[in-house]
């Protein structure tokens, strides 16, 4: 099994070394901020309400998270998922930790991307200019740094403290190669403790 969960600020990274993982593990990647984005392309009422959330840089409702990751990993939990952007509040992280245990399903890593906050507002604006996300953009980044601050990191804090073992942090102002090699590395050590565990 090949379970993990990447957590970080906007614009830290992790979407880019989680599609890394999910090609070279092949497993999938499920990203909420992805989906949601895909939601909104329906161009429904649902979809236009979901829109003025991200735009504003607001959490969209627990329910409905809760919700698409419920679907996601009742389909992919045979082969394993990277989660990126989700648990983000200490609710959907009960609904998780509640879905894992029911079905028996163990996490391998849990990794932190930390880096400072000017380059994550480096990051993003160039982003802003590539994929044209309304999100990307200062007024907007303001609200998604304070809501990181204010609800998801108390989140990894809390992973932190019941999974010690497997939780990671790395420092996200690397190249992109070096923290993949990190990240490599990290799975490898993981594996073999687990290994030993079983003698
Ligand atoms: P991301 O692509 O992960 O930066 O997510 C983009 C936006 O999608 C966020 O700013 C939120 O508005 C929304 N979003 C993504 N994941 C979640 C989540 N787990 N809980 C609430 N809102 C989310």
């Amino acid at each position: 099994m090949k379970n993990f969960i990447f957590f970080g600020p906007p614009g830290a990274g992790k979407g880019t070394q989680a599609k890394l993982l999910s090609k070279s593990l092949n497993i999938p990647h499920l990203s909420t901020g992805d989906i949601l984005r895909s939601k909104i392309l329906q161009n429904d009422e649902k979809a236009r309400d979901l829109n003025k959330i991200l735009s504003k840089g607001q959490l969209v409702p627990d329910e409905i998270l809760n919700e698409i990751v419920l679907d996601k990993l009742e389909n992919e939990k045979k082969n394993g998922f990277i989660l990126d952007g989700y648990p983000r509040t200490l609710d959907q992280s009960k609904f998780l930790n509640n879905f894992l245990d029911e079905k028996k399903i163990f996490l391998t890593l849990i990794i932190e991307f930390y880096v400072d906050y000017q380059t994550l507002l480096k990051r993003i604006l160039n982003r802003s200019k590539e994929e044209n996300r309304t999100d990307d953009n200062l007024e907007t980044i303001k609200t998604r740094f304070t809501e990181y601050d204010n609800s998801t990191k108390k989140v990894t804090d809390y992973y932190k403290s019941i999974f010690p073992n497997i939780f990671h942090q790395i420092s996200a102002n690397q190249e992109i190669d070096k923290i993949q090699s990190k990240i490599t590395k990290m799975i490898k050590n993981t594996w073999i403790y687990i290994d030993f565990s079983y003698i």
